[in-house]
């Protein structure tokens, strides 16, 4: 049995909590939370403890599952834990992977432990789509359209704005885009041609339509290079009708043999998620299987699901995959 810790019990804890269930060979051994313990209920009959008596559970877990946010938690929590346990993280900061990857690979092979970053659908799924493609058709181009989901960096930045309570932000793929793109086409594609935004938005009361929806479409980096679409709704309506964190995307190369020649190729791998969280989750556990597996070899250091090997992540022996799924 593979021992699981989890560090972190928001969405993504829950849903780790239910991909451990699902795989025969790991048990859940505990859950550790910055908050106080007691308040922390989870699903199943597990102790939770505080993150800071981690340490005493050092020999009683072998792969700890860190859940916390990306923006702040997991740039101290990944390298700080990875001194004590192998872990695995979703970390999702794209453009911040490498300072992490450093981070953790030093606390890492300082204390002799394996380290799996940025796992989960993007990056995680779909970075492996990406490499697969690229390393076989050398000679094409890249398209990744995400949605139609949630994005929670967006909405956070809606509820910014003075005088909205509440908002929720769908990146939507446009379909004209897809299609060009499925067609082989290699189209040259803008941000504005690729996807739009659809805003849900709860204002506060006396607060200002029209200046509010300004905000939003004039938003740089976030909004401003979108056809940004905005809904203003009342709470009980999104209550109702937005709650949900389904998301998706789709990953597509399209390209050539080579310079000479004339056939084209399309690749495409894509995801329809009910719960971006849950999801992310069972790629999570399936990563710790490796994680697992990788330190029982020796290896220590961090790692990304790029440097793995997907045997690695199967509970099935190399046998059983080669006879089935090969
Ligand atoms: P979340 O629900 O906000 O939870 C983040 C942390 O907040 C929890 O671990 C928890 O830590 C803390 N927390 C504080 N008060 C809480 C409360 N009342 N209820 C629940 N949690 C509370 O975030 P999430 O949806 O799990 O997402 C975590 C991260 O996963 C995101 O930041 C994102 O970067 C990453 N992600 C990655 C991918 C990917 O494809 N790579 C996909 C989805 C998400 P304590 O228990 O210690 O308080």
């Amino acid at each position: 049995m593979i021992r699981i810790g989890i560090l972190g019990y928001g969405n993504l804890g829950r849903g780790v909590e239910y991909a451990v269930e699902a795989n025969e060979d790991m048990e859940l051994v505990a859950v550790f939370t910055r908050r106080a313990p007691a308040s922390v209920k989870p699903r199943m009959n597990v102790p939770v403890v505080s993150v800071d008596d981690a340490e005493m559970w050092k020999n009683k877990i072998d792969v700890l599952i860190l859940c916390g946010g990306s923006a702040t938690d997991l740039p101290e929590q990944t390298p700080a834990f990875a001194k004590l346990f192998n872990v695995v993280d979703s970390f999702d900061t794209h453009a911040k992977i490498p300072a992490h990857f450093a981070a953790v690979d030093a606390a890492a092979k300082e204390t002799g432990h394996v380290g799996v970053i940025s796992v989960g659908w993007d990056p995680g799924m779909f970075s492996l789509a990406r490499v697969y493609a690229n390393a076989v058709l050398t000679n094409g181009a890249d398209y990744t359209f995400w949605g139609r989901g949630v994005s929670q960096g967006h909405s956070d930045a809606i509820r910014r704005i003075p005088g909205v309570k509440d908002a929720k932000q769908y990146t939507v793929p446009v379909p004209a885009a897809l299609a060009a793109v499925r067609s082989g086409a290699n189209p040259a594609l803008s941000t504005r041609e690729k996807h739009t935004r659809e805003c849900y938005v709860v204002l506060e009361a006396g607060a200002d339509k029209a200046a509010v929806e300004k905000a939003i479409v004039t938003m740089p980096n976030y909004f401003a290079d979108y056809d940004t679409t905005v809904h203003f709704i009342t709470e009980e309506e999104l209550q109702r009708d937005h709650a949900g964190l389904a998301h998706g995307g789709f990953v597509i190369r399209s390209g050539a043999t080579g310079r000479n020649s004339e056939h084209k190729h399309v690749i495409e791998f894509s995801l329809k998620l009910d719960s971006n969280p849950e999801f992310t989750a069972c790629v999570l556990a399936a990563y710790a299987r490796a994680a697992h597996r990788l330190a029982a070899e020796g290896m220590t250091g961090c790692k990304t699901v790029l440097d793995i090997a997907p045997a690695y992540l199967s509970a099935k022996s190399s046998a059983e995959l080669r006879a089935a799924l090969l």
